[in-house]
């Protein structure tokens, strides 16, 4: 059984015949891969944003004896969690109408360009794909040959417009894609905080579920939810003083006490967080895209340089 007191990575049983592939560090793009054995196939929940992680990841389910994946599910059109569909041999891939919609409107994007900001990641095989069969309002479902059942419930916009919750309501296991992030910074700035908090507070913790394999960061269980309102109320407290005080969102993010949630990875992020709240105060849509993201990625890296100067 899982140790949830720790951050087990690597492939690991869930439950049986419910697995993850976690990530270590979970930092930018290292995400984690839900797999659900259907019987005759696997199911994948997100692939990865480069092909070598991703054929590691097929390594170790072959290992393990794992039947080869036939179905992928994107919980959201984030490269981390879907520039690797390509690897997995023949495996349809499904998404959301939402999240399909903004991979075919990403597709002009150069994945490589992200070196410019990562320059220490690998995006060797790094490819969009878009999915071969979408679903459309608030829930689609699987069947799958050994008798699971499997929903995917439409729970955007909140981390981006498009995420999907992926249930096997009977066994008790969730697997969140990036609706849920434990030990690792949540990142807000493709979502909408409101909502965010909403799908956390409103439909998460009150679903009769004991384990959530979040998209990044060890397996966790309702505590984790907690952990993700608290930090998540922290943001919109934390901008709503700053934009009294004028600040710009660096400004207010170094003025920010982050408590426990300085040693979570990524802390930088508090920037883009509060970047998205401020636009939210000042009347945005939902999910309304960022304009000047480069400008953001900059601010992000000079919070993380003067952080790790103290
Ligand atoms: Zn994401």
């Amino acid at each position: 059984m899982i140790n949830m007191n720790k951050w087990e990575s690597g492939l690991i049983q869930v439950k049986p015949g419910f697995y993850a592939y976690i990530d270590p560090d979970g930092g930018w793009f290292k995400s984690n891969t839900g797999i659900i054995d259907a019987g005759d196939y696997t199911v994948l929940v997100d692939t990865q944003y480069n092909a070598p992680r991703m054929k590691k990841i097929l390594e170790a389910m072959k290992e393990r004896n794992l039947p080869e994946p036939r179905l992928i599910i994107n919980t959201h059109h984030h490269g981390d969690h879907v520039w690797a569909n390509h690897v997995v041999g023949n495996a349809l891939v499904i998404s959301h109408l939402v999240t399909s919609r903004l991979i075919e409107q990403n597709m002009d994007i150069d994945p490589s360009m992200f070196k410019a900001f990562f320059p220490e990641l690998d995006f060797t095989g790094s490819k969009h794909t878009l999915p071969n069969v979408v679903y459309e309002g608030g829930i689609g479902l699987l069947n799958l040959p050994n008798g699971v059942k499997v929903k995917m419930v439409y729970m955007g916009p909140a981390h981006t417009p498009g995420d999907t919750l992926v249930l096997a309501e009977e066994e008790g296991i969730a697997y969140t894609g990036d609706l849920v992030f434990y030990k690792v910074t949540p990142f807000a700035l493709d979502g909408y905080l409101k909502g965010w908090i909403d799908a956390v507070e409103k439909s998460l913790m009150e679903i009769n579920i004991d384990y959530f394999v979040p998209g990044h960061g060890p397996v966790t269980g309702k505590r984790g939810l907690e952990d993700m309102l608290e930090y998540l109320e922290l943001v919109i407290q934390a901008a709503g003083e700053g934009y009294k005080k004028k600040l710009t969102p660096l400004q207010a993010a170094l003025e920010t006490d982050l408590g426990r949630f300085d040693e979570w990875v990524d802390r930088e992020r508090i920037v883009g967080n509060i970047y998205r709240a401020y636009m939210e105060i000042e009347g945005a849509m939902p999910a309304e895209p960022v304009k000047n993201i480069a400008s953001i990625a900059l601010d992000m890296l000079s919070y993380k340089n003067r952080r790790n100067q103290e």
